[in-house]
């Protein structure tokens, strides 16, 4: 079995050996799936795999855009359309200047799984641009979003390709892009989602993916008999999925001990409450200030710089920051600790060697593309009113919302669980994302 899979891999390393970031993925997804293929005649001389890892298109651009001193600045823009076979190309955009084809290609190939196991219509895309959002005034995003958007707006449509955010893409600038969008098509269609409510938005889509990856953990724990009362969190990231897993670890009677940005960790013995989470909320999404700010007002907590949270004693780690942000070392450090439960809100935030760590030990792991599925699953439900002119409740939503993250769960039992009882939840979430999209992909022949 090793040798096949290290056949597979040998080829697509040879196209791809300069992308890591997406031969991790490609790794991970081949070392599930290729043993479940072996033994299924429908899959074979098919080709699936290799046809899967390969996007259908590729789209790379000049973003020119003036800043407020009257310079001309040049970043460059990419759309990768990884998959269509279930669905219209669904995915974020994200503004960060380490953005490059191998983390778009990554991104998108995780997006294929976690949008099939969704169980909505949707294919998978990722984008974005080298841009660094960080210090720009809101002019400078603007004009950013707005020439992004003048080429994008061609490769993209309600039926094509429908992008949301992601790291660095958040509201404002989901606003931005737009605003383009519809000026340049003279259209008013869900396009985009992630989208103000008063125009086309869904309620708890900013909520979402953070809430969706506390089901998760809700779900996981609720195997063992368990639940988040009284357990102590850590969480990394300050941004939209970390500020919204919080909440809802809150919420659910946990305590949140830490959050963090790029700079370092907060740490807060006593526990971030709802009244300190709006103070983050506020430093980070309308002063846009550094996370460690939090000290100056709350003196009891404290600032460690240049490092990540997970030294810090807890029972579940939600890892909401950004790829590759939690190795084998941090692993090693959270289980000697006690910590029961790894529920990822960030896209494989967690290395290779870390998370075959948490499966050795036995401990509740579930893979980013399980568990962060909630902010493009409400991304779904966004289009499914955008079509229908209507808009859900709150309620409605987070029902919705739950509801699926209960389905992703039961999914990966179904085609992760081994003899003993435990569940490798990547296996689970890679077979089950897999199946729906080659079964599509075999129906509509060689495409
Ligand atoms: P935001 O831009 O809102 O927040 C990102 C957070 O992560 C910030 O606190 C940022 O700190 C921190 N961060 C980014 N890069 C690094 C780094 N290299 N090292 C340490 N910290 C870093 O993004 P989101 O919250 O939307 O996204 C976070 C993760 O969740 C990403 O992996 C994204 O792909 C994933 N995700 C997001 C979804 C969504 O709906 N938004 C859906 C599914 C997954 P700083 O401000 O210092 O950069």
């Amino acid at each position: 079995m090793q040798d096949k899979i290290n056949g597979f891999l040998d080829l697509v390393r040879e196209r791809n050996g300069n992308e890591p970031e997406f031969m991790q993925a490609v790794e991970e997804v081949a070392e599930t799936v290729i043993p479940y293929i072996v033994n299924k005649d429908i899959y074979h001389g098919k080709n699936i795999l290799l046809r899967m890892v390969e996007p259908e298109r590729v789209i790379s651009f000049r973003v020119c855009w003036v800043d407020d001193q009257g310079e001309i600045q040049v970043n460059r823009g990419y759309r990768v359309q990884m998959n269509s076979a279930i669905g219209p190309y669904k995915g974020g955009l994200r503004f960060h200047p380490t953005v490059d084809l191998s983390i778009l290609k990554f991104l998108a190939f995780e997006q294929v799984f976690k949008n099939s196991l969704t169980t909505l219509p949707m294919g998978g895309g990722k984008g974005g641009s080298d841009f660094d959002p960080k210090g720009k005034s809101d002019n400078e995003i603007m004009r950013c979003c707005h020439s992004f958007m003048s080429e994008l707006f061609r490769h993209i449509g309600p039926n094509t390709d429908v992008p949301a955010g992601d790291i660095g893409v958040g509201g404002r600038e989901i606003g931005y892009l737009f605003g383009k969008y519809k000026k340049l098509s003279n259209e008013f269609t869900g396009v985009l989602t992630g989208k103000g409510v008063s125009w086309g938005g869904s309620l708890i889509r900013p909520e979402a993916t953070g809430y969706g990856t506390v089901y998760f953990a809700q779900n996981m724990l609720a195997t063992k008999g368990d639940d988040l009362t009284n357990k102590t969190v850590v969480i990394s990231g300050s941004g939209n999925v970390a500020q919204f897993a919080a909440e809802k670890s809150i919420q659910l009677g946990a305590k949140v001990l830490t959050m963090s940005d790029s700079s370092g960790y907060i740490y807060d013995s006593e526990g971030i409450d709802d009244e300190k989470l709006k103070h983050i909320m506020n430093l980070k999404n309308v002063q846009r200030k550094r996370i460690s700010e939090y000290c100056i007002k709350y003196p009891n907590s404290e600032f460690v710089k240049g490092k990540t949270p997970w030294a810090t004693k807890c029972d579940i780690a939600l890892p909401c920051a950004t790829q590759n942000e939690l190795d084998l070392n941090d692993a090693k450090v959270l289980l000697k600790n006690g910590c029961i439960c790894v529920s990822e809100g960030a896209n494989m935030p967690s290395t290779k060697d870390a998370v075959h760590e948490f499966q050795k030990a036995k401990i509740l792991f579930a893979p980013g593309k399980a568990s962060n599925a909630g902010g493009v699953a409400t991304s779904g439900l966004e289009m499914t009113q955008n079509s229908l002119r209507y808009n859900w409740s709150r309620e409605e939503v987070d029902k919705k919302l739950k509801d699926i993250m209960m389905d992703i769960h039961d999914s990966c039992i179904e085609y992760g669980s081994d003899d003993n009882g435990y569940v490798d939840y990547v296996k689970g979430a890679n077979i089950a994302g897999f199946v729906k999209v080659a079964d599509a992909m075999l129906a509509q022949g060689i495409v």
